[in-house]
């Protein structure tokens, strides 16, 4: 059943806080089982040791000449290069702006993206986080590439929108992994699609990055990836940066939309000259503990490998479903006959118990951490437990209401055979002391 893995994962003492206790309800404590890796996930070690070893040189960047300002700065400058290899980012094209997270990343380009908004398409999908979806509502028209049956993106809908909308979508943005159901996209078949009709792609790699080998192919791939989004605190450095790569030329006209220190090149009272990206777009003192953060992670997963990763990851997702299948009233969401296709991430509810309350007896009986509701992802969580528009305006009228929503178990790279047996067996008691627990 484990193949050749151990009990345990190999990774695991390369992460910090793995032993942590935490309390539990009856007064005893228990080592911390994190099954919340999609939201954040804790620290390598080695990003800690670099962020010690880094402070005594940190300082001031691209503006002092001091010893110290130019260690900082360089290092700064340089992590972008490491950035694109990570992702096999075409580097005479592209550019890395560094950004808080995915969602200050994603609002960032939509700023950028067309002169005239009003006149502009973007396609996203019905299975985004609300951070691929919101920051397009009010800039420009937007519509939703529908899903199947399986909430798998629909390949038809895409081609049939690119072509209703004739040549008008900029942009067709999706996620490489939903957060919700942890499905992979067909992201080279989006991107081929979108190339044949002059749109660009954007995956908000938020979900993908940490766990599968990411390539954005050469510029001149119909397959590459015009923009790739993602957050360091996903990956094991949670350090406050995230990124956000795409072609140069996008962020050379125009403004930026943050302005101020770092953005510009010259001043007078009634001229500015903005500066070259990526220093436009990154206003302000920049996050250089983030990026030394960045970079340490991204040596460690490359030690690792990615292809490793994806591997070990994939196990912990076949021995969980293949153990949840067996458990009578567990309800599991997306398709799982195809688990190639599929980040660790995996929704379920126990059928006559609210997801909050399994949320909460998880955490306060054996110190398992969770996340419930509708992840940021509301109306793909409506779709996949069959909520019409109706319903889900009930919700809206009636604020009372427990709101629907799944439980969400997802894994790092650090998580074992162990702690899934141990959360099994725990849901197994829920199931079986239902009672108790219905409310
Ligand atoms: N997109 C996806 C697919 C995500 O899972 C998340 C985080 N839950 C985000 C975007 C937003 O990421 P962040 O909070 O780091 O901006």
């Amino acid at each position: 059943m484990l193949g050749y893995w151990s009990y345990t994962s190999p990774y695991r003492n390369m992460i910090v806080g793995v032993d942590t206790k935490v309390p539990l309800s009856n007064g005893n404590s228990s080592t911390y089982i994190n099954f919340d890796n999609a939201a954040t996930t804790p620290p390598f070690v080695s990003v800690l040791k670099e962020i010690i070893d880094f402070s005594p040189w940190y300082s001031s960047i691209n503006r002092g000449k001091g010893y110290k300002s130019q260690i900082s700065s360089n290092l700064y400058e340089n992590s972008r290069k490491i950035v694109l290899n990570f992702v096999k980012a075409d580097e005479k094209y592209n550019t890395v702006i560094y950004v808080k997270n995915t969602t200050e990343g994603i609002n960032k380009l939509s700023y950028r993206l067309c002169d005239k908004n009003n006149e502009c398409v973007i396609l996203s999908t019905n299975m985004e986080h609300h951070s691929n979806d919101l920051p397009w509502r009010d800039k420009y028209k937007l519509d939703y590439i529908k899903l199947d049956k399986n909430g798998r993106l629909s390949m038809e809908d895409l081609e049939q929108k690119l072509i209703n909308y004739k040549g008008n979508v900029k942009l067709v943005t999706i996620s490489g992994a939903s957060n919700v159901t942890g499905f992979l996209n067909p992201i080279y078949d989006v991107a081929r699609l979108a190339h044949q009709y002059a749109a660009k792609i954007l995956v908000d790699g938020a979900q993908l990055v940490p766990h599968v080998p990411m390539d954005m192919k050469n510029q001149d791939s119909l397959e590459h990836i015009d923009f790739l989004v993602f957050s360091a605190h996903k990956m094991y450095a949670p350090f406050g940066i995230g990124v956000l790569i795409g072609p140069k030329e996008i962020f050379k006209k125009g403004e930026p939309h943050y302005k101020g220190g770092g953005t510009v090149d010259f001043v007078t009272h009634d001229y500015v000259i903005w500066n070259d990206p990526p220093n436009n777009e990154e206003a302000g003192t920049p996050n250089v503990m983030g990026v030394i953060a960045l970079v340490a992670a991204i040596n460690t997963l490359n030690q690792i490998g990615m292809n490793n990763i994806e591997s070990y990851e994939n196990a912990l997702l076949r021995y969980t479903v293949s153990a949840l299948k067996n458990i009578e009233d567990v309800e599991l969401y997306g398709d799982l006959d195809n688990l190639n296709n599929k980040v660790a991430i995996i929704p379920f509810n126990i059928k006559g118990i609210h997801h909050s309350k399994v949320a909460e007896i998880l955490s306060s009986k054996a110190g398992i951490a969770v996340r419930t509701g509708c992840f940021c992802a509301q109306p793909y969580v409506q779709e996949l437990l069959n909520i019409s528009k109706e319903e889900s305006l009930n919700f809206i009228k009636d604020s009372k209401q427990k709101r629907p929503g799944m439980i969400r178990a997802s894994f790092g790279l650090y998580n074992s055979f162990f702690e899934i047996d141990y959360f099994i067996n725990v849901l197994k008691h829920i199931v079986k002391n239902k009672n108790l627990y219905i409310n």
